[in-house]
């Protein structure tokens, strides 16, 4: 039987701190009854994904919602990994969609990373000391120990359990056999510690797992509800060699040291929960609740369900930005995503923020969501169409000014010539739905920049061209930008009446044998010319923001195509 607390001397000797030293550094939280304390805890290596934003929404929604604390906490324990500039990227894009953090590593003034809140440091690369307190309480209670390995060993070992992952069976008795020679190294006697220590071989801290695979713990996650997980018995690594633990070690005495209440998190982590739950008892720690959140997935070109991976359109956040989607509406997304009753309540609560719905754990769904731009660009039409003229004007300007930048100019040039033509069919209860995305605006709304106008479509030959070149001289003849939509219209209607084509649809439609055409494809002659489009927003506005000169000219220059 080794001497434990002679063990624990040798091995950290440097460690003067008890965990009672702890506790008492990082208080109790001081918060009311039902208040949640949730974390997004990245590791600095890259982007936001889509699927990070959905757990990090969570815990956001639960945490203040509920009166509690959000905090942010960098997990940068492996320093090889690490990306210069992640955790600033990463704070500033969270900040673009709602999430702003109560507490934990913020970016200060000078532009760096630095602590809000008495929890901290909140980066884990900075609390070596916190965790090696416990680690060596750990090994004083005989529930941790030393095992000398090189890094070359434990990167071997660490590759042949990938390779036994991926269901090899020559590597999966290899990772067996290695395991076993590990197990053995359980039984290391105190002389042999002195020995390599005394040597300056370097060690890992592995935790003495007592669990046995046979028997099931229960569990409840907050989002899977009621499972049953094998025990642990593997002696999985605590502190690394360098003294610098692994996210199992670190999260465990970091979510009770900040006190975390719901630890939210992707459920790629559930495999290791069984490592974690032996990991909070053996430290003593009342377990948080857990929610493992579903993976995001996708459609293939087959239709079939696939993981939203990195490299997928829409994975990225910067993705949306750069492809003009605004924020409120990826937000207003996710959360369609997250609860089901929450279109219901949006159909109720149109003006709303969507920080004002009662987020609940029990409508979420527990097995992948679907990501599915068509959707996306739904909610994203409704959101814009709620947004007042000047909002989407200021939106889209600094958009272009950024990812088009001779547009951006064009439409800053004369801001209250965009606000007009943003404006029209906005506001009222049927709101125009045309932008889905900021960048959408060029091809809505071009046209009215003789810079970009163009003659996207055409007439269909079945329409006479002398009709066509009778319709828009006689509506210059009689074209005065002063008259109200009415008189504008009738004088359209005249127009067209003369030339066999009825302003009276019914009349039309009980016999269109009896007509040349109707007003509807008189309208379309002139829009053409005007717009250079099929479609484009209510011509009488059209021709109202774009001024007698410009219309004219626009139709003189058809007259004379034709
Ligand atoms: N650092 C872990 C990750 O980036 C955090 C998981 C957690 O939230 O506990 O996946």
């Amino acid at each position: 039987m080794l001497d434990y607390q002679k063990l624990a001397e040798l091995l950290f000797p440097h460690v003067t701190a008890l965990p009672e030293d702890m506790e008492a550094a990082f208080p109790k939280r001081e918060l009311p009854e039902g208040a949640k304390v949730t974390r997004f805890a990245p590791s600095p290596t890259g982007f936001v994904h889509f699927g990070g934003l959905f757990p990090t929404t969570v815990a956001e929604r639960l945490a203040h919602q509920s009166g509690g604390v959000l905090y942010l906490r960098i997990e940068d324990t492996d320093a090889k990994r690490e990306v210069p500039g992640a955790a600033e990227g990463l704070i500033k894009t969270l900040a673009t969609y709602g999430i702003e953090f109560d507490e934990g590593a913020v970016i200060g003034e000078d532009g760096c990373i630095c602590d809000k809140g008495i929890y901290g440091p909140y980066k884990q690369s900075l609390r070596a000391n916190i965790y090696q307190t416990y680690a060596k309480q750990l090994v004083r209670e005989g529930k941790a120990y030393p095992c000398f390995t090189t890094e070359e060993e434990l990167e071997e070992l660490h590759s042949i359990d990938k390779k036994a992952e991926i269901k090899n069976t020559d590597w999966q008795a290899e990772a067996e056999a290695r395991r076993a020679e590990m197990l053995a190294r359980r039984q290391i006697t105190m002389e042999e510690v002195e020995e390599n220590l005394a040597k300056g071989n370097p060690f890992v801290l592995r935790i003495l797992a007592d669990g046995d695979p046979e028997k099931k713990i229960k569990f409840t996650d907050l989002v899977k509800g009621n499972m049953e997980i094998p025990e642990n018995d593997e002696d999985f690594v605590l502190l690394k060699s360098d003294g610098i633990p692994t996210y199992h070690f670190a999260h465990a005495v970091d979510d009770h040291l900040m006190g975390t209440t719901h630890v939210i998190r992707g459920e790629e982590w559930l495999p290791s929960l069984a490592k974690h739950l032996q990991l909070f008892r053996y430290l003593g720690f009342k377990t948080p609740k857990y929610m493992h959140i579903a993976q995001i997935m996708r459609l293939d070109e087959n239709g079939n369900k696939k993981k939203l991976s990195k490299r997928d359109m829409g994975a990225n956040m910067d993705d949306y930005t750069r492809l003009g989607y605004c924020p409120e509406a990826v937000c207003e997304y996710v959360m369609t995503l997250l609860n089901s009753n929450y279109e219901e309540w949006r159909m109720q609560n149109p003006d709303k923020s969507y920080k004002d719905f009662p987020f609940n754990i029990k409508k979420m769904s527990s097995s992948g969501c679907l990501f599915d731009f068509n959707k996306l660009n739904d909610v994203s039409k409704n959101v814009i169409s709620t947004m007042s003229a000047d909002d989407v004007t200021d939106k889209v300007t600094s958009w272009a000014l950024k990812f088009d930048e001779d547009f951006g100019k064009l439409l800053a040039s004369d801001r209250e010539f965009a606000k007009q033509i943003f404006a029209i069919g906005r506001g009222g209860k049927k709101p125009r739905k045309d932008l889905a995305t900021w960048a959408d605006a060029k091809s809505y709304m071009g046209f009215f920049y003789d810079e970009i106008f163009a003659l996207e479509d055409s007439y269909d030959e079945k329409y006479d061209r002398a009709d066509i070149k009778a319709t828009l001289e006689g509506f210059l003849k009689s074209f005065d930008v002063s008259d109200d939509s009415n008189v504008w219209f009738d004088k359209i209607k005249a127009v067209g009446e003369a030339l066999g084509y009825t302003p009276n649809m019914k009349e039309y439609k009980a016999d269109p044998t009896a007509f040349k055409g109707n007003i509807a494809d008189i309208s379309m002659f002139i829009r053409v010319a005007v717009t250079g489009k099929l479609n484009s927003p209510d011509m009488y506005s059209v021709m109202q923001i774009l001024g007698r000169d410009r219309v004219v000219a626009r139709i003189e220059n058809m007259i004379n195509s034709l």
